[in-house]
């Protein structure tokens, strides 16, 4: 979209207000408004905003960031009054003077995004988003007291959310996102929406715009939207599985070549695997991203791989065969900043072809039945993933200094804190018997 023709929508669709969006380290998307009369100034960039209140950006010191928007992501919002429109842009974040700024997680992704082009690998994504849609009681707080008895692929009245599903999907169509299915997910009250397959920045803005959506549009219908990845001990968690196709530039898949399984493909698969754990802290971001990663939840425990449809694993290659051979990536969380997930994704990947990794033998079995040894496994708490990610210098150079630095410290210090408190289960199980 031009300039030109964005002045023309604002101005025929009555606008009235514009959010400028980024999203911060941990994955928030945060914005400012301004009116239509300073869409000028904001397109050309002269939007500033104060970098020292956002966690993880900039020092009181040197504090004034711009917001660069990128036209591409132009688009209404369809749930706002429709006189005195709302629109919104996606930004990347500059420093005064006029360079890239570092902690803007969009800008990790589009470096990394570059990174892969220029190795002749063309990356594509479907994003498949599982969430939950909870009650709120009396006093409008979330609960988690289900009343709804539906599961996997229930339609209604069992499935009690239908009707915000199709909301949610109308919604994000009429904004330009392309989704290929929804559904009721296996736990109570649990949904998923899948988008089609796109390019990882679009992919990574898509899922931004998605949870914004869904916690508005099931706002709007009385309830509360929640990616939190375990809300439930004993039901599934959400998870946010990517598929994953690689093309060369001439539009060959690797994971294919003369009909057997391609060099290059599973040289990325092993990148991914050689990553996992060390990548987990941005995969699996929370204390309770790790109580999804048990056995018996359709979620990832071991670093490992299947050639089939085996779910237990961290990877799979799913059913699709010839020229539509791609795999799901299974470890990621709902909680995941989705720019830093995917650019550690395409570094991985990168890492996997340049040294062309071997690939360990696939492992077809469930993994959660049988006795597994001699497999790595995945950090099973929010401190062994702190571990895994402080001493990666593979981690540390890509995300930059900057980003690794305070994630890492906002990381220590939510352990510190979850170990210091005393929760209901300490009450439960040690009040009365001692
Ligand atoms: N909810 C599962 C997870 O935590 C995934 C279920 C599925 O295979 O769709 O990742
Ligand atoms: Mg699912
Ligand atoms: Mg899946």
């Amino acid at each position: 979209m031009t300039k030109e023709e964005i002045f023309a929508i604002v101005e025929e669709e009555d606008v009235e207000f514009i959010r400028l969006q980024f999203t911060d380290i941990f994955g928030t998307l945060k914005n400012i408004a301004i009116t239509a009369s300073q869409l000028e100034d904001a397109l050309e960039n002269k939007i500033l905003f104060d970098g020292s209140s956002v966690k993880g950006f900039a020092p009181i010191e040197d504090s004034d960031l711009y917001l660069h928007p990128d036209l591409s992501t132009f688009c209404i919002f369809p749930w706002r009054p429709q006189q005195g429109k709302v629109a919104r842009f996606i930004c990347n974040i500059h420093r005064t003077d006029g360079s890239i700024f570092e902690a803007d997680p969009r800008a990790v992704l589009l470096d990394a995004y570059d990174k892969a082009r220029q190795s002749g690998l063309n990356i594509f994504i479907e994003a498949e988003c599982e969430f939950f849609l909870l009650n709120t009681d009396d006093k409008g707080e979330v609960s988690l007291n289900v009343k709804e008895k539906a599961s996997y692929f229930d339609i209604g009245p069992l499935d009690m959310s239908e009707n915000i599903r199709r909301d949610i999907v109308l919604n994000l169509e009429e904004m330009g996102i392309n989704i290929k299915s929804s559904h009721h997910e296996i736990a109570k009250a649990q949904h998923e929406i899948d988008f089609t397959n796109q390019g990882a920045i679009s992919c990574a803005d898509a899922i931004q715009t998605f949870r914004m959506a869904v916690k508005t549009l099931a706002k709007r219908h009385g309830l509360s939207a929640s990616f939190m990845p375990k809300p439930f001990e004993s039901e599934n968690g959400s998870g946010m599985h990517f598929k994953i196709s690689i093309l060369d530039n001439e539009g060959n898949n690797l994971l294919l070549e003369d009909g057997k399984p391609g060099k290059k493909g599973m040289a990325a698969v092993a990148g991914i695997l050689e990553h996992a754990c060390d990548t987990s802290l941005i995969n699996n971001p929370l204390v309770n991203s790790y109580k999804r990663l048990k056995p018996g939840f359709d979620a990832p425990v071991y670093v490992s791989w299947s050639s089939n449809s085996n779910r237990s694993t961290l990877l799979r290659i799913p059913a699709e065969r010839n020229n539509q051979i791609r795999f799901e990536l299974r470890s990621p969380d709902s909680a995941t900043n989705p720019y830093l997930c995917i650019a550690m994704l395409i570094y991985s990947i990168l890492d996997g072809v340049e040294k062309d990794l071997p690939l360990k033998e696939a492992i077809n079995e469930n993994m959660y039945s049988n006795d597994i040894e001699n497999v790595k496994r995945l950090p099973s708490t929010l401190k062994e993933a702190i571990d895994e990610f402080e001493k990666s210098d593979f981690v540390k150079e890509k995300l930059g200094t900057h980003i690794f630095g305070e994630y890492l410290n906002a990381k220590k210090a939510e352990w510190d804190e979850f170990n210091n408190a005393v929760t209901d289960w300490e009450i439960k199980k040690y009040l009365e018997r001692y």
